[in-house]
């Protein structure tokens, strides 16, 4: 249920409906706006009739159903976009955020190299696996908290903010100490430990749609989060398991204006993990952003015929750096900057 409070509700007030939300069992989710507040009221959907009730208190102008699943990450309960500051960056603002780098943390050189790299070409955000979810056991599984303490050596170097793979629970608090996003992997967006983990975290999480989840069951898994306190999420489509196999997933580039519609979350889309392949990986980023995707994630590696994980889909950073000029125009069009 979402209570909204009338403009100018004093605060005892908005204090008195969040004690009675509580006594009634449920959780409450408090939104400041400029002009009112509302107050999502989260729980057992089953006893949701007892909170019409709260309608009759000062300062409430009505209590109303949200009728998606996914209350908290839905539209019906927050209409305004989420904007997650980090710093300088604004993700999900006018200007387009773009994170580059490798697929796995490999030595110091590899990253540092990639890093100054992807700056100069304009990247705001770096990546790169020190935790890596693989197929197979026998596959390269990453240099873990090593890769973190590099991780944190390149951002120390060029300023660029930090996202990285959390794959286990147990690892969330270390992760979190180096990492400024903290990136849920496609294979556990449906992990609901790591999750709540991570929703009782202070730190934004990239959230990767799963190569087999729709869109609703992907948004649950966002709820999972945000029902935790933590609201700061943010979608990535990352391609989903089709009949094809021209193509290492399909990138489902529906999913851009259908999430949209549904949530206020910030979007992004991976082209690389997407596409599985270097040559797709600019159409593909330019298509996301005419779709209107708030962000891109490209992997790039100085020597993708070395790489430890993901060579064949990795760009050059030559060519990642000629791809963000060449995003210039598709972002202006979509009314963005970049
Ligand atoms: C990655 O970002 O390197 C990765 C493992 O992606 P995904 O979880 O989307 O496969
Ligand atoms: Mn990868």
């Amino acid at each position: 249920m979402i209570i909204v409070m009338r403009a100018g509700a004093p605060e005892e007030q908005l204090q008195e409906v969040i004690r009675r939300i509580n006594e009634l069992g449920y959780q409450p989710h408090i939104i400041r706006g400029t002009q009112r507040n509302v107050v999502g009221a989260i729980g057992d959907e089953r006893g949701k009739a007892r909170l019409q009730s709260l309608e009759s208190l000062p300062g409430v102008e009505s209590v109303v159903p949200i009728l998606q699943p996914f209350k908290l990450a839905s539209r019906e309960f927050k209409p305004d976009r989420t904007v997650i500051k980090l710093g300088d960056l604004e993700i999900g603002g006018d200007r387009l955020t773009i994170i580059a780098g490798p697929c796995s943390v490999e030595s110091e050189a590899q990253l540092v190299e990639t890093a100054l790299a992807v700056k100069e070409a304009g990247a705001g955000i770096l990546r790169g696996g020190a935790f890596k979810p693989r197929t197979s056991p026998y596959a390269f599984q990453g240099l873990e908290e090593e890769g973190l303490k590099l991780l944190a050596q390149a951002k120390e170097m060029t300023g660029l903010y930090i996202v990285t793979e959390v794959v286990n629970p147990k690892d969330v608090e270390l992760v979190g100490q180096y990492a400024d996003i903290l990136q849920v992997g496609a294979r556990n967006v449906q992990n609901f430990a790591l999750l709540r983990s991570l929703g009782e975290i202070n730190k934004p999480v990239l959230l990767k749609r799963g190569m087999a989840t729709t869109i609703k069951e992907y948004l649950m898994s966002a709820e999972y989060i945000l029902s935790q306190g933590n609201y700061e999420v943010i979608l990535c489509e990352r391609g989903i398991r089709t009949f094809e196999t021209e193509t290492r997933f399909t990138l489902d580039l529906n999913a851009v204006p259908v999430l949209r519609k549904l949530t206020h979350l910030p979007i992004f889309v991976d082209p690389s993990h997407g596409t599985g392949h270097w040559e797709y990986v600019a159409p593909m980023a330019k298509a996301a952003i005419a779709a209107g995707a708030d962000g891109l994630m490209i992997e790039v590696h100085m020597r993708p015929e070395e790489a430890f994980s993901d060579g064949i889909q990795s760009l050059k950073p030559k060519r990642f750096s000629t791809l963000m000029q060449e995003l210039r125009p598709f972002a202006e069009a979509a009314g963005r900057k970049l």
